[in-house]
């Protein structure tokens, strides 16, 4: 037996549909920007594994950090413990986050946003106030856990949970052309009475890297500040300088209260979760009486080496090098958009920072669920990149390590696959062989 037949006897895939799914990748190992199986194939990873892999795969450096923090300390009870990879990296995050006053740590996306939910919520109930309002964005994702499938729009991905959410008003996204109705609608549901509001900043990312303008959402936090409406950014997806800012929320003079990061921040080492809140926020837990702790942890909280690797992909992230091939990524990526607008296969085509999104014309609805989604990866692996569309949204955030030639490649696909597209069966080009596919 293979490893894939091994597998499916055995494992349950996240996201995969159990019959008709497109077979699995049998990865043996990654090396900066690529990914290979078992027979020397390479795949060019072009969505950075789920957003997380900023360095690329096996980074010299950070690998090292972790196997000597291994040899150090690997785990120690935060509720009772301090060590010094965890205040290191707050210190350092905090250095980033100005405004911001402390760092709860978690273990992942889902969770980060679970502890922004909770230590909102409590923030009222501490100053004896009753939440009266959540508020979050149509389209928006949050992760798959209760309290964020509950920000969510209800949709496939959590319909038959949808008896057991909690109640959140959603207003449109403040998309162009949707900037006045989304204002309006937040203003009338703020009062002054306590409420949160969660959005993610500028880029929406599951809903199929959705983007907006920064000087609506400065209106919108504002509104939010002035009607006692605590302001939660979910950067798990736009953190560690994937908008082309350290934070997406480096484009607004207006601040969150709290901040959610994960997916990059480990540069895809080791799952973790942060979530940054100001002193406002802190200071309504300081208290003598026990029934206003934070009663919030996980086994792992602020494991040494996860916040260790955060260090080293951090102190990258920082290097001249790195932010020089950002903003590469960045020139390229708005060049890319003016080549492809306007293209007839597409309906839209934008760019921020190191994403990049092409809305492919359908016919059918353009959700998740869009069969183009599979077609369009096919297509992709094929010529040796692993992309993974949102349906009919097919987006590049690669690896900052990417070169200019792959991004090259990158776009002569993705140019190849909408000509095709218009093109038809009718005339059908030879494909010359994919010059990245095989190692070797
Ligand atoms: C991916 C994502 C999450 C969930 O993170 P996980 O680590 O997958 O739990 C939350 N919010 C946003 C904006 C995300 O993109």
């Amino acid at each position: 037996m293979n490893l894939t037949e091994r597998d499916n006897k055995v494992t349950w895939h996240p996201f995969r549909q159990l019959k008709n799914a497109p077979p699995l990748i049998s990865v043996e190992k990654g090396k900066g920007v690529y990914l290979y199986d078992a027979k020397g194939n390479r795949y060019l990873d072009a969505f950075s594994s789920w957003w997380v892999k900023l360095h690329g795969h096996a980074n010299e450096v950070i690998a090292r950090k972790i196997y000597e923090q291994c040899q150090r300390l690997e785990q120690a009870a935060f509720s009772s413990c301090t060590h010094e990879p965890a205040v290191e990296l707050a210190e350092r995050l905090l250095k980033h986050l100005p405004g911001f006053s402390r760092i709860f740590y978690s273990d992942n996306g889902s969770t980060s946003v679970e502890v922004a939910l909770k230590m909102a919520m409590q923030y009222h109930h501490n100053k004896g106030k009753k939440v009266k309002r959540i508020i979050a964005f149509e389209n928006g994702y949050h992760g798959d856990t209760f309290g964020a499938m509950s920000v969510a729009e209800r949709n496939v991905f959590n319909l038959p949970f949808s008896p057991f959410l909690f109640r959140v008003k959603l207003i449109p996204a403040p998309v162009k052309g949707k900037e006045g109705k989304s204002l309006q609608m937040l203003k009338k549901l703020l009062n002054g009475e306590p409420a949160i509001f969660i959005y993610e900043p500028l880029v929406q990312g599951a809903g199929g890297m959705v983007m907006y303008e920064p000087a609506i959402l400065n209106r919108m936090i504002g509104e939010c500040k002035k009607n006692n409406c605590i302001t939660i950014a979910d950067e798990v997806m736009t953190g560690f300088g994937r908008t082309g800012k350290f934070i997406a929320s480096d484009y607004l003079k207006a601040k969150a209260d709290i901040i959610c990061l994960s997916k990059g921040i480990t540069g895809g080492f080791m799952p973790l979760g942060v979530t940054a809140c100001t002193a406002n926020i802190y200071n309504a837990y300081m208290s003598a009486d026990k029934s206003k702790t934070f009663y919030h942890g996980h086994s792992y909280t602020a494991n040494p080496l996860a916040c260790a690797a955060a260090n080293a992909s951090l102190t990258l992230l920082e290097s001249k090098h790195t932010q020089e091939r950002i903003l590469a990524i960045s020139v390229f990526f708005e060049r890319m958009k003016k080549q492809f607008q306007g293209h007839p296969a597409l309906m839209d085509c934008r760019s921020l920072g190191t994403i990049m999104a092409l809305e492919i014309r359908t016919k059918e609805s353009t959700s998740y669920l869009n069969p183009l989604s599979e077609k369009t990866a096919a297509f992709f692996l094929r010529r040796g990149i692993l992309v993974r569309p949102l349906g009919n949204v097919l987006y590049f955030i690669p690896p900052y390590c990417i070169t200019e030639a792959e991004l090259k490649h990158i776009a002569a696909v993705t140019k190849e696959l909408l000509d095709e597209m218009v093109n038809g069966l009718k005339n059908k080009r030879t494909v010359k062989p994919p010059t990245t596919h095989r190692k070797k």
